[in-house]
Formats: structure tokens, C-alpha cells, sequence
């Protein structure tokens, strides 16, 4: 009999297990891969994220091995804004958040997935959890409506079948545990964006940049291995075009969207390995917990990678988790206390106003013309320019900095700055031209 059983042992099942485990409890943490091993996903760290990673004492482990840099570059229709998360916003959010704000760094980084859940799931079983790798969960046992353990196949083709006191389902956004749970999906956003990246040698970016133009997207950061990853993105509805040629379309959109970069990975680049690629980012939510489980990561709420957060927020699910699952396991509170505790935590006004956000991003639409004066508007105040990117990446409200009133002043103060720096000769010519699919 365990405390927990995690279904699932990548950023949110293996770091919910580290800290259980750290806490004393009898964690089993199954996944169906083996490490060091990717997953469809590009991998870009905020400064929360690497916070967690810092918090946890794992973060030392990630930069022997992998590049960082403490400014982003964002260029959104030719309009280049530099900065990074201000110190103090990312303080607060910890405290709000966790109610202490030790370990917090300020850096960026792009981990390769082999890298960083291998480091992940081997904290995880020095803090002395049982991690059983190639073992597939199929069944959950449940008794009286209530999730008591699992059964499955384990690496040597045995079944097997493990009870504990909840299950904690950290398994994707396909999850089994919510699919046999037959847990809905609400506030669903089908459009999303596809996505396509690699892995190239041969040049230096510096630092990570982000850039968007017209429908399209892409970014470049430094990884593992001396290697950058670029990634190029655009809506779901011109995915069909773009798949009939895949290697062409990516230099395509990169000379489309930023030519600087398309040029660097065109002349001096190597691709060093094949292209990856996906369509499915959809978002949805599902309900956090029940009788006997309760969900982490994606397979608790999916979204579209175009501001590279799911795993930031299944390391900050992972801290939330596990603290109210202590209370729990101590005897501090009961299970329906904890519960409530984590969901409050998880479903506060902002964090829907994140999911909205990122949702609505996602649907790729051109700019707006009173949103590209915004981005006129933050060039030379660095202060604003540092709190919009605190917001893009969930450590400042949603609500506060597009709240009516700040926008207002920025205008204002922008007045004189950006006097004359007209955002395009003919908005809307170019507007008619980003509406077209680069790729038909
Ligand atoms: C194209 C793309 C780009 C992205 N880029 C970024 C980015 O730059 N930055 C960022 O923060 N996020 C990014 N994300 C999001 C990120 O990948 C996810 O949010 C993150 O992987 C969620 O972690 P997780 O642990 O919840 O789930 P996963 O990483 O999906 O892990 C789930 C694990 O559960 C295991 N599992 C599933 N079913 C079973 C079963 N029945 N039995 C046993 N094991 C099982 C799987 O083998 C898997 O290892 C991106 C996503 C995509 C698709």
C-alpha cells in the first residue's frame, strides 16, 4: 500500500513524486517510457520555471548542461521589445502562490526533455520514491466510487497491480486516468496552432528570440548539445499546406517572419536532427480531483505551446499538489480540505484569464492596430516592457496590465517616444496580405 501512485513521470509526475517522496511518503511513480527519452514538445523554461527547478535543488544539474540567459527578445511585427520578468513581480507571485519565494532566479533556458526529466525522475527515486519505467497503467481499481490503485503491464510484459491512498494522474493531455475516469472536458478551444521545430548547429542567437508577423511565428533559443532549437508556428487552419512540404515551409515561414533568422539558418545552420512536428494543441480543462485521484499537468489543463508554458505549470501544479496532499497525509487536514485548498489555488481568476489568453493567442489572428501601438508604445519604457512580459508568461495578471486604465497611460506616456514610428505605410494592405496562407 502507498501514499501515492503517480500515473505519469515527466514534469508533472516526476516532480509531484520528488516532493511527496522528500516529505517522507511512500510514492510509486509508473510511466510508460523509459529515460532518458523526448516527448512532442519544444521545452523553453520562464524564470518560474527555472525558479521551481532552483527551488527543488535540481537547478544547478540543468545549467552544467544547458545555456541561459536573463533578457528575451520579442519582435512582433517588426517591433522589437527586449527585456525580462522584474524580480519583485516574480517574488510576489511565489508568495501568492506558495506563500514563500525562496529560490526564485531570474534566467531562461530551452532543456531538451532528455535532459530535464531524466534529472526529474532520478530526483525523484534518490528522495526515495519507486519509479517503475516501460510500465504502462490500463485499469484503475476502484471501490465504492472511489480510485484505490491501479493495475497495468510492467517492462517485463507481468501484470501488476499496486493500491494506495490516491492516485495522482500526471499522464498528458491524452490522460488515461481522466479518460477512464470518463472526466469532461469544458471550456474547450479547438483552434490552436500547429507547430514544427529542429535542432541546428552552426550559429549563435545569443539569447532566446521570440517573433511573430502576420499569422506566423517562430523562435530560436539556445539548447543542449551546442545546438539551437527553432521552432516556426502558425494557425491550425494552414497546417494541411504547410505539411505538403515541411522542410521548405520551415525556411519559409523563418525568411516570412523574421528574415534576419531565416537567413542565419539558411547559410550558416546544420540541422542536425529530423523535424518535428504537431497538430494538436487544442485546449480544454478538466476537473482537478475526485474520489480517491486528482489530476496534475496537462492532463488537468491542455494548451497551445504558443507561450511555452505547460511545463512551468506543471511544476507550479506539482509544489501545489503535494503540499495540500501532505496536510492530507499528515493528518494537518482532510482529503476534501486539501482539495479545495489546491483547486482554490488552481482556479483563481487569473489563472482563467491566462487560459484565455493563451487560448485566444493561439487562434494566430494578424495584430490589431491598437494592439501594435501598444507594442509602439512599450518601446523605451522598460519598466512596462518588463511587466508585459511578466504577463505573457503568467507572473503578472492578465487583468492588471491590459486593464483599460494602464493602457490609457501608456498611450499617453508613449505619445512623445513614439511620435512618428508609424507601424506600417498601409495598415490595411498589410493586413489583406497576412490574411493569406503563406503555404497554399
Ligand atoms: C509543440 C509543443 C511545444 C511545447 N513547448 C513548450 C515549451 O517551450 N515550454 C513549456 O513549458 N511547455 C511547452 N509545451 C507544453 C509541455 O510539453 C507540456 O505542458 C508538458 O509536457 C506537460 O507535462 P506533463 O508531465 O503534464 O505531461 P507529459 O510531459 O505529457 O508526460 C506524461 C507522461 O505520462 C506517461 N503516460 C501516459 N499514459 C500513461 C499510462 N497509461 N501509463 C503510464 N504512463 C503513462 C507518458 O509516457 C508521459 O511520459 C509544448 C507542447 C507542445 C505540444
Amino acid at each position: 500500500m502507498y501514499d501515492a501512485i503517480v500515473v505519469g513521470g515527466r514534469c508533472a509526475g516526476a516532480s509531484t513524486a520528488l516532493l511527496l517522496a522528500r516529505q517522507g511518503h511512500r510514492v510509486l511513480v509508473v510511466d510508460r517510457s523509459s529515460f532518458p527519452s523526448d516527448v512532442i514538445s519544444t521545452h523553453f523554461l520562464w524564470p518560474h520555471g527555472m525558479s521551481y527547478l532552483n527551488r527543488w535543488g535540481l537547478l544547478d544539474q540543468v545549467t552544467a548542461v544547458t545555456p541561459t540567459h536573463t533578457v528575451i527578445d520579442i519582435v512582433n511585427d517588426g517591433i522589437p521589445l527586449s527585456g525580462s520578468v522584474p524580480t519583485s513581480l516574480l517574488r510576489e507571485h511565489f508568495r501568492d502562490l506558495h506563500g514563500d519565494d525562496s529560490g526564485v532566479v531570474q534566467s531562461y533556458a530551452s532543456v531538451r526533455r532528455r535532459v530535464l526529466d531524466q534529472i526529474l525522475v532520478e530526483a525523484a527515486a534518490k528522495a526515495g520514491a519507486e519509479v517503475r519505467t516501460h510500465c504502462t497503467v490500463r485499469e484503475l481499481i476502484t471501490e465504492d466510487g472511489r480510485v484505490v490503485g491501479v493495475r497495468g503491464r510492467a517492462a517485463d510484459g507481468q501484470e501488476f497491480e499496486e493500491r494506495a491512498r490516491i492516485v495522482v494522474g500526471a499522464d498528458g493531455r491524452n490522460s488515461f486516468v481522466a479518460r477512464t475516469l470518463d472526466l469532461p472536458r469544458f471550456d474547450e478551444r479547438p483552434r490552436c496552432t500547429f507547430a514544427y521545430w529542429s535542432y541546428w548547429s552552426g550559429f549563435d542567437p545569443g539569447r532566446g528570440q521570440i517573433h511573430r508577423r502576420g499569422r506566423l511565428g517562430c523562435a530560436v533559443v539556445p539548447t543542449n548539445f551546442g545546438q539551437n532549437m527553432v521552432l516556426v508556428w502558425g494557425p491550425s487552419e494552414w497546417a494541411r499546406e504547410f505539411r505538403a512540404d515541411v522542410p521548405g515551409n520551415v525556411q519559409r515561414a523563418l525568411d516570412f517572419v523574421s528574415p534576419e533568422l531565416g537567413e542565419l539558418v539558411r547559410t550558416q545552420g546544420t540541422r542536425e536532427e529530423r523535424i518535428y512536428g504537431t497538430l494538436d494543441q487544442s485546449g480544454f480543462l478538466r476537473p482537478l480531483h475526485g474520489p480517491g485521484w486528482v489530476l496534475v499537468g496537462d492532463a488537468e489543463s491542455a494548451k497551445d505551446q504558443c507561450t511555452a508554458i505547460g511545463m512551468t505549470h506543471a511544476f507550479r501544479d506539482a509544489e501545489l499538489a503535494s503540499a495540500a496532499l501532505h496536510r492530507w497525509l499528515t493528518g494537518e487536514s482532510s482529503l476534501d480540505e486539501a482539495m479545495a485548498a489546491y483547486e482554490g489555488r488552481r482556479r483563481s481568476q487569473n489563472s482563467a484569464a491566462y487560459y484565455d489568453y493563451v487560448c485566444t493567442l493561439s487562434e494566430m489572428r494578424p495584430y490589431r492596430h491598437d494592439e501594435l501601438q501598444l507594442f509602439v508604445a512599450l518601446r523605451g519604457n522598460q519598466e512596462e516592457t518588463d511587466r508585459f512580459i511578466a504577463t505573457h508568461a503568467d507572473i503578472a495578471p492578465v487583468s492588471e496590465f491590459f486593464q483599460a486604465s494602464n493602457l490609457f497611460l501608456l498611450n499617453d506616456a508613449a505619445k512623445e517616444s513614439s511620435a512618428g514610428y508609424s507601424v506600417f505605410d498601409d495598415f490595411a494592405a498589410t493586413s489583406r496580405t497576412y490574411q493569406q496562407n503563406l503555404f497554399a
